[in-house]
């Protein structure tokens, strides 16, 4: 059976779009054009995964997100049309999957989806997951046999993101995580420091990426990366 995604979003053209490019890659899909539909059709049929606009006529993406939770764990990608608006959004930890903005190119959205859906599947997940171990008292971090030294900051930053798999972080929620005084670093002293730990994880895990960048938003922890 195909994976079902429903496509939540009032432009119809978009939508529709969208829809088509979906079912190019083999999902079926089911368009809601109205905010208020959303919730009741969720409910009922269960769909594997949902694109949700955030501004929607009837009831918008933030209050149907809330709902959806509610009832049901069904991976969510929320679609906003403003970058600035999704750090807000991660601040109301709303429990979305991923999020988006637009505007997008139809083959990104499918990337996205197939990404989460991947994430979620128990048996790719544990096919594909990396455990790595955290020596706090050493800062190490150890892969199998192999083990590689650590900053203090790449340390926590590691610890943070591999805590809650695939949550995204922004760059600000990292900062506060890690720094008692955030005065005195900057959103671009956490991406070098990013940039570090990146690479040493690539030494201990070859042809491996556990810690990606969400365009425009932040980074998150995926084992299966
Ligand atoms: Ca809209």
């Amino acid at each position: 059976m195909n994976d079902t995604i429903l496509v939540v979003e009032d432009e119809e053209k978009l939508a529709r779009l969208l829809a088509r490019y979906l079912e190019q890659a083999g999902f079926s899909v089911h368009q809601i054009h109205n905010g208020l539909e959303a919730t009741p059709w969720i409910r009922q049929h269960q769909p594997d995964l949902v694109l949700l606009d955030l501004m929607l006529p009837g009831a918008d993406g933030l209050d149907i997100c809330r709902e959806v939770r509610s009832f049901s764990h069904v991976p969510i990608i929320m679609v906003t049309a403003r970058v600035e608006e999704i750090d807000r959004l991660l601040g109301l930890e709303l429990g979305a999957d991923d999020y988006i903005c637009k505007p997008y190119s139809p083959r990104e959205v499918v990337a996205r989806v197939r990404a989460v859906l991947r994430r979620m599947s128990p048996t790719a997940a544990m096919e594909n997951t990396t455990t790595l171990q955290l020596r706090e008292d050493q800062l190490l971090v150890m892969a199998g046999t192999k083990s590689m030294e650590l900053t203090a900051v790449e340390f926590h930053l590691l610890q943070t993101l591999s805590q809650s798999a695939g949550r995204i972080y922004s760059r600000d929620q990292l900062m506060d995580r890690i720094y008692a005084d955030r005065r005195i670093v900057s959103e671009r002293t956490i991406d070098s420091h990013i940039k570090k730990l990146r690479r040493k994880l690539t030494e201990l895990l070859p042809g491996q990426d556990v810690i990606q960048s969400v365009y425009g938003v932040g980074y998150k922890y995926d084992p299966t990366g």
